[in-house]
C-alpha cells in the first residue's frame, strides 16, 4: 500500500531528524512557523484520517506534544516565539478535544468530507421525534411522583438508544471515505439523533437516583 498523501514523511528543518507531527520536532523542540490553525485536528497529532484511533495511544502523543510546544516561562522567550507557542496549544487542546471525543470526532469527519453541517440538516429518522415525546413524558412523570426507580428504568433505556446511535456513527463515520452521499447524509441523521438522547439523558437529575429511600 502506498503512503496517503496527508502523511509524508518528515524532517525537521533544524535539526533533520524525522518529525512525528507537523507543528513541532520532539528532538530538538523547533516549532513550526505556519500559521497554528493551518493544520487539520489529524495533521496536528501526525496520524491517518480515520474514525478508529487508540485513545491512549493520541493521549500520549498529546502530552508529549504538549510538553514541546509549551511556552517555556522561565526563559524569556522572545514575544513572537512566545505567541506561536500559544497558538500552536490552542490548536493542540481543541483536536485533542475533538479527536478523543467519538461523536465530536465523526462531526469533524463529517464537516472534512464536506458536510452536511448540523444547521444545514436537522433530519432524524422518521420515528424519532414519537420516542423522544414518551421519553419526555416519563421522566416528568417520574420525576413529579420522585419515582426513582422509574427514572432508572428510563435512563437504562436512553442509554442504549445512545449506545446504538454511537454503533452506527462509527459504521458511517467509517464508510466516509467512500465519498458516498447517502452516507454522509444519514450520519448526519445519527448525529442529529444522539443530541436528543443525550438531551433527556440531561433531564435525569443525578441526585434523583442517588437519593434512593431504603
Ligand atoms: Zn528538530
Amino acid at each position: 500500500m502506498s503512503e496517503p498523501a496527508s502523511t509524508p514523511p518528515l524532517r525537521c528543518t533544524e535539526c533533520e531528524n524525522p518529525m512525528d507531527s507537523p507543528i513541532a520536532c520532539s528532538t530538538c523542540g523547533a516549532l513550526s512557523q505556519m500559521p497554528a490553525d493551518s493544520f487539520d485536528s489529524y495533521e496536528l497529532f501526525g496520524i491517518k484520517r480515520e474514525y478508529d484511533i487508540d485513545p491512549r495511544a493520541l493521549h500520549h502523543k498529546y502530552l508529549c506534544l504538549s510538553r514541546v510546544i509549551h511556552p517555556d516561562l522561565a526563559s524569556g522567550e522572545a514575544g513572537q516565539q512566545r505567541s506561536q507557542s500559544l497558538n500552536l496549544s490552542a490548536e493542540l487542546n481543541r483536536a485533542y478535544d475533538t479527536l478523543r471525543d467519538p461523536v465530536a470526532r465523526a462531526e469533524y469527519m463529517l464537516s472534512l468530507a464536506g458536510g452536511p453541517k448540523s444547521s444545514e440538516n436537522k433530519t432524524v429518522p422518521q420515528e424519532l421525534l414519537g420516542q423522544v415525546l414518551g421519553f419526555r413524558e416519563e421522566i416528568e412523570d417520574a420525576r413529579a411522583s420522585g419515582d426513582t426507580a422509574a427514572l432508572q428504568a428510563v435512563q437504562q433505556q436512553l442509554l442504549g438508544r445512545r449506545e446504538t446511535a454511537l454503533t452506527r456513527i462509527a459504521e458511517l463515520a467509517r464508510g466516509l471515505e467512500t465519498g458516498d452521499l447517502q452516507n454522509r447524509i444519514r450520519l448526519r441523521e445519527q448525529l442529529n439523533t444522539v443530541k436528543y438522547w443525550n438531551n433527556l439523558l440531561d433531564q435525569i437529575p443525578p441526585t434523583g437516583l442517588a437519593g434512593r429511600r431504603g
